[in-house]
């Protein structure tokens, strides 16, 4: 089996982008995988995630398991009219992170990858799917049904301007990747992601 061979999670923003780069940058043999959870933006980001795939000279792969966005909670997936948080919102659709990796490992094992790769970064505990607590746990779990699969998350500890420094040195071209939460095709500078990319570029 080769041992660089990776199932790449790939929502089209920032983060999954420059991972994606990352990988190549290292060798790594890489199939990305887009993961349509019924969230709102699903279409501006697998056209992103396709664009990235082009520079790169890779597939797309999507999988479909949008019904679970119409059973889960938060910004992500219910329509605007629907919401009634208090701020500060959260970018968060429960459970996402687990969900992404097991349809990756699922995948790697059709492939013969022996990685599913996935660009967390530093929340600074806001987020509980993405810290070093969760990627160990998650990653034995993973290794239960398959010794053989690993997490690769090289970004965990960064932060988003330590991405996007990362992303100008690989030349990520982050001007086709998205990051909204709220608007289907266009960024709505209002959502907590458009906030902290408009935060970041300006
Ligand atoms: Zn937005």
């Amino acid at each position: 089996m080769n041992n660089k061979n990776v199932i790449t999670l790939l929502s089209g923003g920032l983060d999954s982008s420059t991972l994606a780069y990352w990988l190549k940058k290292n060798s790594y043999k890489q199939s990305c995988l887009f993961i349509d959870y019924g969230h709102k933006t699903k279409k501006a980001e697998i056209t992103a995630a396709q664009k990235i795939c082009n520079k790169l000279d890779l597939n797309l792969g999507v999988v479909n398991i949008g019904d679970i966005g119409r059973y889960g909670k938060g910004i992500l997936v219910e329509n605007n009219n629907q919401l009634n948080y208090l701020p500060p919102i959260q970018s968060f659709f429960p459970q996402r992170n687990m969900l992404l990796l097991v349809n990756a490992a699922i995948v790697a094992e059709k492939k013969d990858a022996n990685h599913v790769a996935i660009g967390l970064i530093s929340s600074y505990g806001n987020y509980p799917d993405s810290t070093r607590d969760f990627l160990e746990a998650a990653s034995k779990v993973l290794k239960i049904s398959n010794p053989l699969i690993s997490i690769l998350a090289p970004f965990i500890e960064l932060n988003k301007s330590e991405i996007l420094k990362m992303a100008a040195e690989l030349g990520v071209p982050v001007d086709v990747t998205f990051s909204c939460d709220l608007a289907e095709n266009h960024h709505c500078m209002i959502c907590p992601s458009c906030i902290e990319r408009f935060q970041l570029f300006k």
